[in-house]
């Protein structure tokens, strides 16, 4: 018999058998190269009248989360408290994700990436928001949360504001903490030097708020110090509809919340910033409304849930702020 029609029968009586389907690929590789794992460019989401895009600024992938989270464990419970959540005790990913707010009236960006020159694999901003159809010279307002490199990296590349037409709103401790000389050296220095290239020279376009502040109408400051010293957090509100924009309160999803009294190492003031964890947690717990955070798991949106002892838990969104 001919060779190919043998192999026909052979397949249609494995059909007739119920077997699994044959491919009849004729190489040993696949028609699309391996290429990676990878998040979504952007998520767009609504909260009452508002439309809220996230952008995904990039992921990265570092090793030894007990040297970030939880530095006042046992390194043993930091990888215990990991695994116990089905994750790895040796590695993270890391995302980055600004946030706009479009009111209807005004677009406001919060933070702006790690910009060109920042971290590897992230720095994506500007090309996010192109995929998502959102023109830099529509932004109306850029909220700085914080001064940290990864959220005002993007703010400039090269001189030139990634929003030309915005005017800039940030807590009025932020600013003077960052922008004094005395900040220079030490361990500092590497910011501050970014803080005089990128936030600096919008001086004169900038808003300065203290607590309950207000960015534009329906959007407002509640002080969150700690992380850095004048860390400021966002109280966003439409139509009795709302959302916090907790920019670097509680950055991970599982270690921060179900153990928000551990020291993570990049908050300035580690008890400052345990008490202000605990205190927003508890706001949004009890009020049972959605906030999004900036290291979380892109699109880092979701709820908290109160967990066990002092701690909570992140309950990710799902359609609720489809509809
Ligand atoms: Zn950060």
């Amino acid at each position: 018999m001919h060779p190919l029609i043998d192999r026909r029968s052979m397949l249609l009586s494995a059909a007739a058998l119920g077997a699994a389907a044959f491919t009849t690929s004729r190489s040993a590789e696949a028609a699309a190269p391996i290429t990676g794992p990878t998040g979504s460019p952007y998520t767009r989401y609504k909260v009452g009248e508002f439309e809220i895009t996230a952008f995904n600024d990039g992921t990265r992938v570092t090793g030894n989360p007990e040297k970030i989270f939880g530095v006042n464990q046992k390194p043993e419970d930091v990888g215990t408290a990991a695994e116990a959540n089905f994750l790895p005790k040796d590695r993270m990913v890391n995302s980055f994700t600004p946030v706009l707010v479009n009111t209807g009236k005004e677009l406001v960006l919060f933070d702006s990436g790690n910009g060109a020159n920042g971290r590897p694999a992230t720095g994506q901003l500007a090309a996010q928001m192109k995929a998502a159809g959102v023109a830099a010279e529509d932004i109306d307002v850029v909220v700085i949360t914080h001064c940290h490199p990864d959220h005002i990296g993007g703010l400039m590349d090269n001189g030139a504001p990634l929003a030309p037409k915005a005017r800039y709103v940030i807590g009025e401790a932020e600013y003077a903490f960052w922008s004094s000389p005395d900040r220079a050296n030490g361990p500092t220095a590497n910011a501050a030097k970014i803080v005089q290239a990128n936030v600096v020279p919008n001086k004169d376009k900038m808003t300065f708020v203290k607590n309950e502040g207000e960015v534009v109408s329906g959007i407002r400051a509640i002080e969150a110090f700690g992380h850095t010293p004048g860390h400021m957090a966002w109280h966003v509100e439409s139509q009795g509809k709302r959302i916090l924009i907790g920019a670097d309160f509680c950055n991970h999803y599982v270690l921060s919340m179900q153990h928000p009294k551990w020291h993570v190492s990049f908050d300035a003031d580690k008890d400052g910033a345990v008490a202000t964890r605990l205190k927003l947690l508890d706001m949004l717990s009890a009020d049972r409304i959605p906030f999004t955070s900036y290291h979380m798991p892109f699109p880092a949106v979701g709820f908290v849930e109160k967990g066990a002892g002092d701690g909570y838990r992140f309950v990710p969104a799902s359609y609720q702020l489809m509809l």
